[in-house]
């Protein structure tokens, strides 16, 4: 700590710079000294040095701190946090103010982390898979075989993209870099540039002899096959990560991941929400008057259910662990059974007398409505007018 240099000095500013010239500074440093780039033994620590002035210079607080009590004046905390080094778990982004983004924008122009190293191996793409369940397959769980097809690879060459018998070569133009410096003349002088090898794509490898099957890529679309155990009591919409059965990673980079989304069928008989299955009970209403024992269909069987007498259209019963599993613990939900009354029709005369007697018998009269007696008064009402 005794030795640590001016936070000024490292970055090659005056005191009195401004935020600007501050960032600038510190953007041209990073660039130059980035042990990504910069292979020199003391790269990473002149990097880490400038990182850290950085930090502190480029917020007000900290930077009208260190003005005051020098490095004194700077968090105590903050030694231990840029002790991580790039790439470290400490190193940055706990720290306010100051991200991998602005790091790597400032290298490539905001092309984002992924073209940090053109030769660092990263995992393949995920891919999606829809499985169509049945309403009771959703419910039970199942095992399903998926096929589809997919980027493995290669293997003819293992991946290294180079014919059986040869091996790939270091490139020529980038002397395995992977990158080449380019210039360019612009208006205002000549202007380096960092790029992708265009020999090699960046891999830093030429293949004089490519692979017959993958012609070089290294990657072959081949068909895939994944038993899927669909676990009990999945709903639709809801999807399972399967490990490393997306698509082949670059670079020697591990496979990317599957995702399959159940898609549910619905039920003629019920619906459901999450472990609780809904079902609809229609009930004469003469059963609903006088009681019943009945047969309620459930996923599980069928079920004997007592409706007692005197039962009212949207009366509600529960029959306890007849729903569908909780995907967490190994209880079921319920079924809900809702009655529903069903008025008759199309009454026979037998049905329509002893309807009537059963209204006369608790003293009620029921006017005649038949249908020709309905036409009638209809006929009257016309008929009145004249
Ligand atoms: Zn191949
Ligand atoms: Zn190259």
């Amino acid at each position: 700590m005794a030795t640590k240099r001016d936070y000024y000095e490292v970055l090659g500013v005056q005191k009195g710079a401004s935020d600007d010239e501050i960032k600038k500074a510190y953007r041209k440093l990073s660039k130059q000294y980035h042990p990504d780039i910069n292979k020199e033994p003391d790269a990473e620590e002149k990097f880490k040095e400038i990182s850290e002035a950085y930090e502190i210079l480029s917020d007000a607080q900290k930077r009208a701190a260190y003005d005051q009590y020098g490095h004194a004046g700077t968090d105590p905390n903050f030694g231990a946090s840029g002790a991580g080094g790039f790439g470290g778990a400490g190193g940055f982004g706990g720290a306010g103010g100051f991200g991998f983004e602005d790091i790597f924008e400032s290298f490539f122009g905001g092309g984002g982390s992924r073209q940090a190293d053109p030769k660092a191996p990263r995992q393949g793409s995920d891919l999606q898979y829809s499985i169509n369940l049945e309403f009771e397959e959703a419910i039970f769980g199942v095992e399903k075989d998926i096929k589809y097809n997919r980027e493995e690879t290669c293997h003819t060459c293992h991946g290294n993209g180079a014919k059986p018998g040869t091996e790939p070569e270091v490139c020529h133009k980038c002397h395995g870099a992977g990158t080449i410096n380019v210039e360019h003349q612009t208006p205002l002088g000549r202007v380096m540039s960092r790029q992708t090898c265009d020999v090699c794509h960046g891999t830093g490898k030429e293949i004089k002899d490519p692979c017959p099957t993958c012609h070089g890529t290294g990657h072959e679309k081949r068909p895939h096959t994944v038993k899927v155990k669909v676990p009990a009591g999945v709903e639709d919409g809801q999807q399972m990560r399967l490990a490393d059965q997306g698509e082949a990673g670059i670079n020697g980079g591990p496979y990317g991941d599957l995702y399959v989304v159940f898609k549910v069928k619905e039920s003629d008989l019920f619906d459901r929400d999450g472990a609780e299955i809904y079902y609809t009970l229609p009930l004469s209403f003469v059963q609903a008057a006088l009681g019943d024992e009945i047969n309620i269909p459930t996923v599980h069987g069928d079920v004997k259910l007592k409706v007692p007498a005197g039962t009212q259209t949207g009366a509600k019963f529960r029959l306890r662990g007849k729903g569908a599993p909780r995907l967490r613990g190994n209880t079921n939900g319920d079924q809900q059974v809702t009655v529903r009354i069903i008025t008759p029709k199309n009454l026979n005369d037998k049905q329509r007398e002893a309807l009537r007697a059963f209204a006369e018998a608790g003293g009620q009269t029921v006017s005649e409505q038949r249908e020709e007696g309905f036409f009638g008064k209809m006929k009257d009402a016309f008929g009145g007018k004249k």
